[in-house]
């Protein structure tokens, strides 16, 4: 089963298929979690990633990589190094292990003073997904968001994906919610790789998710600020 845009009413462009996708933090998901990092030298992949990426790519999922980086607004470091360190990564992917990343999607703006997201993009919020699922044609039912900790897992889940958990410490509050509860739980990239690969049939497709229980996201939203709860509505229709 495949599904596919309704063909652009503007230009008659035919329909284009709708990728499944692994949405991937960085931080203690992708790579070794070094605080604020910025030293190209100080990458180090987090054990069995890349292979189990190439596995996953070679099977059919687009890899776009989330991350939060408030160090930007903090102003620990600037836009530039940040792009140095990511135009390192992603082609220390390609060198080492074949790994094509479609995007690398990053909120540069810090939490509000009791920590929670003051953008749409920050994780948990879901903005970085969103917006990358239609710049890349993915589709969000189909798709995976893991991280190592359950603010990745609610941005997934937010997003209308599964949200994992990379269970690899950096989760150390374990405030739970109904939307923070990992569809999965790993601690290796081996293992998540070959759960991934169960649940593609053949032709690198799963069937869509059953929506979210509206009341479900009415529970979790609690914790937000009404004013950004809202505005996630007109981005979320399922948070309205
Ligand atoms: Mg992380
Ligand atoms: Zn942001």
């Amino acid at each position: 089963m495949s599904t596919f845009l309704p063909t652009d009413a503007f230009t008659g462009a035919p329909a284009r298929p709708l990728r499944p996708c692994l949405f991937i933090d960085k931080d203690g998901t992708l790579i070794e979690n070094v605080p604020y990092n910025i030293d190209p030298a100080k990458l180090r992949f987090m054990p069995g990633a890349g292979e189990a990426l190439a596995r996953l790519r070679h099977a059919g999922l687009a890899l776009v990589i989330v991350t939060n980086q408030s160090g930007l607004a903090r102003g620990f470091f600037t836009r530039a190094q940040l792009a140095r360190l990511q135009e390192v990564l992603v082609r220390r992917l390609q060198d080492e292990f074949g790994v094509v990343i479609d995007d690398v999607a990053v909120c540069p703006h810090a939490p509000d003073a009791r920590g929670r997201p003051a953008c749409l993009c920050r994780k948990p919020a879901p903005g970085m997904l969103i917006r990358a699922a239609r710049a890349h044609h993915l589709d969000l039912a189909r798709s995976w968001m893991v991280g190592d900790t359950l603010d990745d897992v609610e941005a997934g889940h937010r997003a209308g994906a599964q949200g994992l958990l990379f269970d690899s410490g950096g989760e150390t509050e374990w405030r739970r919610s109904p939307l923070r509860e990992p569809a999965g739980v790993f601690n290796s990239w081996a293992t998540l790789a070959e759960h991934l690969l169960a649940a593609m049939p053949a032709d690198g497709v799963r069937p869509a998710l059953a929506p979210t229980p509206a009341a479900t996201v009415k529970t979790a939203g609690s914790h937000w600020p009404d004013g950004l709860t809202h505005a996630l509505a007109s981005v979320v229709p399922t948070l309205a």
